[in-house]
């Protein structure tokens, strides 16, 4: 096979114009990315030699190497690990999987030049890409492990790579930089310098657990890095700078942690972990297949990344890494989900993760502030997803509330409810104002009553599996009875109820096809009518929800709840005594009411020429 030119995969084009008109201002991270794609084919390296005997690697010396030619002003970053195939340098190099590709690349362009795009793209992760910040040209040769032919790539950057076979390549991937000239009078930034060299890896790739070596000059390589693992040293030897770096290597994020979290078992079940907590939520967070779980390490062999069994999902956004002390390095994804030491480990991280986030709330509300805003809403998943630490996650979680613009925590609501209430009460639905401005609120309101305003798609389904917080019952405002009343009110409306008992049972009539029963209400002062469901109904917003996801959800009636101090209701009542047939007026109530909550009427133009008229008559 001879040279072939191929195009980048369009998103691909983009994040390497991009990189190479450097919306990046630190340069030097291209050398902790590349050292880091080393090390990872290291670690794959020695596990699949491990895995299967006759693989035929060399894994003798694994290490990576740097080689700088100021006179040819390159620099070369190698590694004798797991190498790639053709197949792969296509679909690995030359396109990009990554979920959040499209919303990143949308987002890079809303952003423009500013720094919020460097955010953005540190974000998400600038890997091999970062190489064309530093050079005009970028060759890599690679043969993989257990294969004999390899294969040689090479590309400016600029839309198209070539890629041909390399008959001697060595195991591994070497790659090869032809650095910008203009870096070369940066005595800071030239890179085939050793002592920038030296700087760089000191302080991005210090904890690397290979051999991160430096050829050239007279006499033995140097290795640059103490290779030391993080985890296992003592809490104290470590620098908030290293943590730094090693979260930006296992997270692939451009910041630092928002929080640090270590902790350790010894006896049976023996690991120790190193977890962070993020200050920007990852890209994927709320997409399908967003990648989660930290790394798993046995005796700081290197096993695998997002290993799943060890993070329930709705802490997908907690990266790191365990290192166990007692599993198989042969173990597989199927075989962690059931086993014992794992879903020990794993239990034990949960609940540790979710004190620290109660510390935070505690003790560093800013701090706090940040996390909520950034992964609330994956945590509230645990409130269904995780019956045993519902309590911890109902106590350490945030929500927006009537009482002011800050969001609360459920023990301050508690603190705060006034005699007489008993329960805390919450209502969901599409926005902030929907949510205010709906008839439900009004009697709440009047009686000072503070209400949880849950606007996130998740509230909608972990509402029904939690009962209740610290023994105060959760209520939703827009189901089932509401009993704010005083026992003299209570005495007045069993009297009313016989007064507009017989409208009642005729509006049912009217509205059979859509509501199971029109009942008095008192939970309206001012608005005429309410729509109310059941205590397990599904909300009208839960029913929008499964409509955007394809399913027609099973038709649920509601119920029609009246006020009785409303001029139009009592009008109606006296309608009906008189024997006037008022049933347009009735579909209007309900229509009304359906609007009220930002619902859709069946046939708007049904309603729009009874409304034209009633407005007539009145005229
Ligand atoms: P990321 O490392 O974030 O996945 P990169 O663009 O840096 O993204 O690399 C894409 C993929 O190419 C890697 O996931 C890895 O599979 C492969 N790759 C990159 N560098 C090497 C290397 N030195 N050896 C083997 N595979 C590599």
């Amino acid at each position: 096979m001879s040279t072939e030119t191929i195009e980048f995969q369009a998103e691909a084009r983009q994040l390497l114009r991009l990189m190479i008109h450097s919306i990046y201002s630190n340069k030097d991270v291209f050398l902790r990315e590349l050292i880091s794609n080393a090390s990872d084919a290291l670690d794959k390296l020695r596990l699949a030699a491990y895995q299967d005997k006759d693989l035929g690697a060399d894994t003798g010396d694994l290490h990576v190497e740097l080689v700088a030619d100021a006179g040819a002003r390159t620099l070369t970053v190698r590694d004798n690990g797991i190498g790639m195939t053709r197949d792969e340098v296509v679909d690995l190099i030359g396109t990009i999987a990554r979920s959040g590709t499209a919303e990143l690349l949308t987002r890079l362009r809303e952003a423009g030049d500013s720094e919020h795009a460097q955010e953005l793209i540190g974000q998400f992760g600038v890997g091999f890409y970062s190489s064309f910040m530093v050079a005009d040209r970028v060759e890599l040769v690679t043969r993989r492990a257990g294969t004999t032919e390899g294969v040689h790539w090479s590309s400016d950057g600029e839309g198209s790579y070539t890629i041909e076979p390399a008959a001697d390549a060595p195991q591994g991937t070497s790659v090869t930089l032809h650095l910008k000239a203009s870096d070369a009078e940066d005595q800071m930034h030239d890179y085939a310098d050793p002592g920038v060299l030296r700087r760089i890896v000191k302080t991005y790739s210090d904890f690397i657990t290979w051999p991160v070596r430096l050829a050239g000059g007279e006499g033995d390589p140097e290795t640059l890095n103490s290779m030391k693992a993080l985890w296992a040293r003592p809490q104290k030897d470590v620098s908030d700078e290293e943590y730094a770096e090693f979260y930006r290597h296992v997270a692939h994020d451009w910041q630092e942690p928002l929080e640090t979290i270590r902790l350790a078992a010894e006896g049976t079940f023996e690991y120790q972990a190193l977890l962070f907590l993020p200050k920007v939520a990852p890209m994927d967070l709320h997409m399908r297949d967003a990648r989660r779980g930290v790394q798993l390490y046995v005796r700081r062999v290197f096993i695998m990344d997002d290993c799943e069994a060890l993070v329930p999902e709705y802490l997908r956004f907690v990266k790191g890494v365990v290192d166990a002390a007692d599993l198989s390095l042969n173990v597989s994804r199927e075989i962690l989900q059931q086993d014992r030491q794992i879903s020990a480990i794993r239990r034990r991280l949960v609940r540790k993760v979710l004190s620290v986030v109660g510390g935070l709330r505690e003790n560093e509300p800013e701090k706090y502030a940040t996390f909520w805003e950034q992964c609330g809403r994956a945590l509230k998943e645990g409130l269904l997803s995780d019956p045993d630490n519902r309590e911890t996650i109902l106590g350490v979680a945030s929500f927006a509330t009537t009482h002011g613009d800050e969001p609360t925590g459920l023990a301050d609501y508690v603190a705060r409810m006034p005699e007489g209430q008993d329960a805390v009460y919450y209502m969901t639905g599409d926005s902030r104002s929907a949510v205010e401005s709906s008839p439900h609120m009004e009697a709440f309101r009047a009686k000072g009553y503070e209400v949880l305003v849950l606007t996130d798609p998740v509230d909608e389904v972990w509402v029904d599996a939690v009962e209740g917080f610290e023994g105060t019952p959760l209520r939703s405002i827009a189901k089932g009875q509401v009993d704010l009343q005083s026992d003299e009110e209570k005495e007045q409306a069993a009297a009313r109820q016989e007064e507009f008992a017989e409208l009642c049972t005729w509006m049912a009539e009217v509205l059979t096809e859509d509501v199971k029963e029109v009942r008095l209400s008192s939970r309206l002062t001012t608005s005429p009518a309410v729509l109310v469901g059941d205590e397990h109904d599904m909300t009208p917003t839960l029913e929008k929800m499964y409509r955007a996801m394809g399913q027609e959800p099973p038709k649920v009636k509601r119920i029609l709840e009246l006020n009785p101090s409303h001029p139009l209701v009592a009008g109606l009542r006296d309608a009906r005594a008189a024997g006037r047939d008022e049933s347009g007026t009735v579909e209007l109530l309900h229509g009304m009411a359906l609007l009220a909550e930002g619902g859709e009427l069946t046939d708007p133009s049904r309603f729009v020429g009874l409304l034209a008229s009633r407005l007539e008559r009145a005229l």
